[in-house]
């Protein structure tokens, strides 16, 4: 009665979203801040009449803005629901059961889902033992490849001319870059390489950077040829996938350039306070160039460390999995809300 598909599903657990008391949530690498003006704006004059009638199926006026900000053409964008929906479509779109997918062993755990959903055949090089990518794994890949830059939930970032290297070297394969964190980096996204690779797609998302994990928003930037394949398959799931609200805010947070610049500012500087006062602390924390860090303290579990935070009504990420099971991965927020951390991990140690 149920379908095989169905059988070896494994879901992705997302972070918790806790009702019972008041958490200071820094498990899912949301946004501390509001999202932009602009957004309000758009609320405050949106008419609900509206909502009567279906969305445009090719939001025209969100993938020609973000077609603009990025200086692409528009038939190189698909918007979509959140970026874990383009992934979604990316892995319908361009691997059959039994092909091979290349990513690293510790990475957003979305794709593990995905590979098991899609009956592929996964493999994933073990990341340094500094938590780097070996380009060198990837050079001689043998399947399409997908990584997340900067990768999670480590927060390092590599270098767009390393990503240019596998580019190169897999001419006929796709490489998808996940770059979910990238507002949070010092130019690390490979948009420009789009101009150069047909074989590359771009994933970002408005959950993050442009403060809207609770609008879902994400859209993938990449050759006319891959985006239309996409395309396809969105309209064969769901045509109309994005309302008429998101379109229209979307157009709006991403127009504001200025609102993205000085709240990802904002993040990083508090990124860089907190690491440094937890590393003072003893604490062994990762290079991040996202808006969350991992850490971990020499003699203390991770699940310890999760636990003292969440009983102080803190909520961070643990993962009990191979490697990483001495982390907690805490988001940015608010410089008082890391200061609490701060204070509460002091005592951990
Ligand atoms: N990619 C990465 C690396 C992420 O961490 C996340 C957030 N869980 C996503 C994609 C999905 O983001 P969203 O669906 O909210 O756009």
């Amino acid at each position: 009665m149920i379908s095989k598909l169905v059988t070896r599903l494994e879901p992705y657990v997302p972070g918790e979203q806790l009702n019972d008391k008041h958490y200071i949530k820094l498990n899912t690498n949301e946004s501390p801040y509001p999202p932009s003006p602009a957004v309000k704006a758009v609320l405050d004059t949106f008419t609900y009449e509206d909502l009567r009638l279906y969305s445009d199926p090719e939001a025209v006026v969100l993938c020609n803005t973000i077609a603009k900000t990025h200086g692409v053409s528009s038939d190189m964008v698909l918007a979509v629901g959140g970026s874990d929906e383009i992934l979604s479509y990316a892995f319908m779109a361009f691997f059959d059961s039994g092909d091979k997918v290349w990513y690293p062993d510790v990475t957003y755990g979305f794709y593990n889902v995905l590979a098991k959903m899609f009956g592929l055949n996964a493999h994933t090089p073990p990341l340094d033992a500094d938590f780097r990518v070996n380009i060198d794994d990837y050079i001689k890949a043998d399947g399409h490849i997908i990584i997340a830059n900067p990768n999670a939930p480590t927060g390092i970032a590599f270098a767009p001319s390393d990503i240019e290297s596998i580019l190169a070297a897999n001419k006929d394969r796709l490489f998808i870059a996940d770059e979910a964190y990238a507002a949070f980096s010092s130019d690390k996204s490979c948009v420009p390489l789009l101009k150069r690779y047909e074989n590359l797609l771009v994933i970002h998302t408005y959950s993050k950077s442009y403060s809207l994990a609770g609008m879902r928003l994400g859209y993938a930037l990449g050759a006319p040829a891959l985006v239309d394949v996409l395309r396809r398959v969105k309209n064969s799931f769901n045509p109309y996938n994005l309302d008429r609200v998101s379109i229209e805010v979307g157009a709006a947070a991403i127009l504001d350039t200025r609102y993205l610049n000085e709240t990802a500012a904002k993040t990083i500087k508090t990124r860089e306070y907190t690491r440094e006062k937890l590393e003072r602390l003893g604490f062994h924390v990762l290079p991040s160039e996202s808006n969350f860090l991992f850490v971990r303290c020499d003699g203390v579990e991770g699940i310890q460390l999760y636990q003292t935070l969440r009983d102080a009504g803190i909520l961070v990420r643990h993962f009990n999995k191979p490697r990483i099971r001495d982390f907690i991965r805490i988001s940015i927020g608010m410089p008082k809300d890391m200061d609490k951390v701060i204070e509460i991990l002091e005592d951990c140690k």
